[in-house]
């Protein structure tokens, strides 16, 4: 996890406990309805998070908690900080340029999601139904984040993945939303922004890594 390992989480002082992905959960849960969160509203809600919404004890709970332990470890290493994960941030990563200097580099819908952290309109990206063999990579920086194969049908109307490439991208709590904190999912390598990740997403992973697809690119697999 390299999202934090900047100066300015050195002087950050201490706060509310750091969002976990079990939190995320539950809360979001709560507000199924509400637009723009990430989560499918219960009418759309895919059969993965039916299922999860229903497992919320038991050995299904645990074994998914378990299987969160190695990507939420990052998020302990920082869970003593307050939410940073706002447009304000700095997004410096070993890919860096000047706001300015993004600005020209990325298309409009890109910039806003990438470099000020919003959220594209559902069902607005052509990689939502994307179903070619390939690799998804950074819109910012052309880092490769998701292959195809951890891609699933959500039914949220944003690209869906139930896991990143290997150190492929870096969590951040982001608390951007009153009494829903979330986890943040950032490109580990110019901190831009690329989504949110929550944890009623088909096995393996129990996880489900919501992407703005403005935020990516997609590269076709080479025959
Ligand atoms: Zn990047």
């Amino acid at each position: 996890m390299s999202a934090c390992h900047t100066s300015r989480c050195a002087s950050l002082r201490p706060a509310r406990q750091a969002p976990t992905l079990s939190r995320c959960f539950t809360i979001t849960a709560q507000a199924a309805q509400v637009p723009a969160t990430g989560r499918p509203a219960a009418s759309h809600r895919p059969p993965a998070a039916a299922a999860a919404d229903q497992a919320a004890d038991g050995a299904s709970a645990a074994s998914r908690r378990a299987a969160l332990a190695a990507v939420v470890a990052g998020i302990a290493a920082v869970g003593a900080q307050p939410a940073v994960a706002d447009e304000n941030a700095p997004r410096q990563g070993e890919v860096r340029h000047s706001d300015a200097e993004w600005r020209r580099l990325l298309a409009p819908e890109a910039y806003a999601v990438l470099r000020q952290a919003q959220t594209e309109r559902r069902f607005t990206s052509p990689l939502v139904n994307e179903k070619r063999a390939g690799t998804f990579v950074c819109g910012g920086c052309g880092q490769p984040l998701f292959a195809s194969s951890s891609k699933f049908e959500s039914g949220t109307g944003w690209p869906s993945f139930y896991e990143a490439l290997p150190n492929s991208v870096a969590l951040e709590p982001d608390y951007s939303i009153a009494f829903m904190p979330r986890i943040e999912v950032r490109c580990s390598r110019c901190l831009g922004h690329l989504g949110h990740v929550f944890e009623d997403g088909p096995p393996p992973t129990n996880l489900r890594y919501c992407m703005n697809g403005a935020a990516l690119a997609f590269q076709p697999q080479q025959a």
